[in-house]
């Protein structure tokens, strides 16, 4: 027997379990969340790009709509979050640059141009002297770039404490603690049994949990999200009054077929990033990883090396098969996934929130998020594929 219920129970409470959770409770709905650490979790190591144009790739098309529809309820969305908690979350509409290195990059963002032109997206063409004249730092050798006045950023770890403030506000109750199990009685998910040995129930399931989101026992197979862990190492750097403003926006570039971004906040904060390794649940931060990124980086904007390097961290991003998040129903009826939000995480909240709300209220999801459905692998995804 449960010696707690709730309506909705969240399993996780990084930033995409701690929307879900607000947003429910804002529905009305009695609201738990567990996670030993809520607000932890990848988005304490996450730049907060809100990059759905400059990370636009071919075969992408449908995450596209899902990520403009998310960037265009990001105004709101933070001046809501800050309203009801007080907290700035760091949200700055300060645009990206992405810029190219040699004939390959270049020739290589001359493409993605083109897919942003036929996507309908808005973004300049500038010549290296045009980049350099917006980012005076560039390195002389920048061949050319691709302006993106529409790509701006937040700070994650700001996010993911507004969100435990807001969640706190709404009533959420925040268990600190791990589900061991789900529990499932009469083909229906009933609730979670703790590490503790407790059994909490609920009237919903939502399976938040990131990257471990394929670990939880009790889960059916035909049901348990294929997510798996993508290592990141990012650096922070930090820039002193004196070089300010080091950078106006973000920039970005390829480097060698290495993806490496700046994202220089208010606070003087600039955060490098990021390494892309398939090891498991690996968070060690190496040697060759710090390297690689202050070797790209330094390419891109050679004073970095002058300022204090003031932090390295590495962080799991939840991969998903094709790259895209699984949110709503599953085939057990009362489990939900709010999972596999891959490198977009941080820019989906919002639309992820609105989406997974939408869902335990009407047991189906928006227009914007069907895509989306966890029915779109498992064994049922299997069978249709093959008649
Ligand atoms: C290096 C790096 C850079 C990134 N940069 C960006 C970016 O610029 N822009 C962007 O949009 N996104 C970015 N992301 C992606 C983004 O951070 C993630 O997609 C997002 O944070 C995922 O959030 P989540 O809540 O789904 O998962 P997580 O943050 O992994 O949180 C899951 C939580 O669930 C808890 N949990 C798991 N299992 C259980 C259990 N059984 N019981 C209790 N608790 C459990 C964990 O403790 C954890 O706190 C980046 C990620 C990384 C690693």
């Amino acid at each position: 027997m449960p010696t707690r219920t709730s309506d909705v129970l969240v399993v996780g409470g990084g930033i995409i379990g701690l929307v879900t959770a607000w947003r429910a409770a804002q529905r009305g709905f009695s609201t738990a969340v567990l996670d030993p650490e809520p607000g932890g979790g990848a988005a304490q190591v996450a730049a907060g790009m809100l990059a759905a144009v400059t990370e636009l790739h071919y075969g992408e098309q449908t995450l596209l709509a899902l990520n403009l529809a998310s960037a265009q309820r990001y105004p709101d969305f933070a001046a809501e979050l800050t309203d009801l908690t007080g907290l700035d979350l760091g949200y700055r509409r300060c645009g990206t640059l992405a810029v190219a290195l040699d004939a390959d990059d270049r020739a290589h963002l001359r493409e993605l141009h083109a897919l942003q032109h036929q996507s309908g997206l808005d973004s300049e063409w500038l010549s290296g002297r045009e980049c350099r004249r917006l980012e005076p730092m560039l390195a002389p050798g920048v061949r050319g770039g691709l302006r993106v006045d529409g790509d701006h950023q937040v700070d994650p770890r700001r996010l993911a404490g507004a969100l435990v403030a807001a969640c706190e506000r709404a009533g959420v109750v925040l268990h600190r603690t791990w589900a061991e199990r789900l529990t499932v009685e009469r083909d229906r998910a009933t609730g979670v049994l703790t590490r503790e040995g407790e059994v909490l129930g609920a009237g919903q399931v939502v399976l938040a949990g990131g990257s471990l989101s394929g670990q939880l026992k009790g889960v059916p197979d035909d049901v348990l999200p294929p997510v798996r862990p993508v290592k990141g190492q990012v650096l922070r750097l930090t820039v002193p009054e004196r070089h300010a403003p080091f950078l106006n926006r973000t920039v970005r570039a390829v480097v060698r077929g290495s993806h490496v971004y700046l994202v220089p906040r208010e606070n003087g904060e600039l955060v490098v990033g990021a390494t892309s390794e398939e090891l498991g649940w690996d968070t060690t931060v190496t040697a060759g990883g710090v390297y690689e990124l202050l070797r790209d980086a330094h390419e891109l904007v050679p004073g970095i090396t002058e300022l204090p390097l003031t932090e390295t961290r590495a962080g799991l991003r939840p991969g998903s098969p094709d790259n895209a998040p699984l949110l709503g129903p599953t085939a057990l009826p009362g489990l939900l996934l709010a999972t596999g939000h891959y490198r977009n995480g941080v820019l989906l909240t919002p639309v992820t929130g609105d989406a997974l709300a939408h869902a335990l209220s009407t047991g189906e999801l928006p227009d914007e998020a069907r895509p989306f459905t966890p029915k779109r692998f498992g064994a049922g995804a299997l069978v249709e594929q093959s008649v």
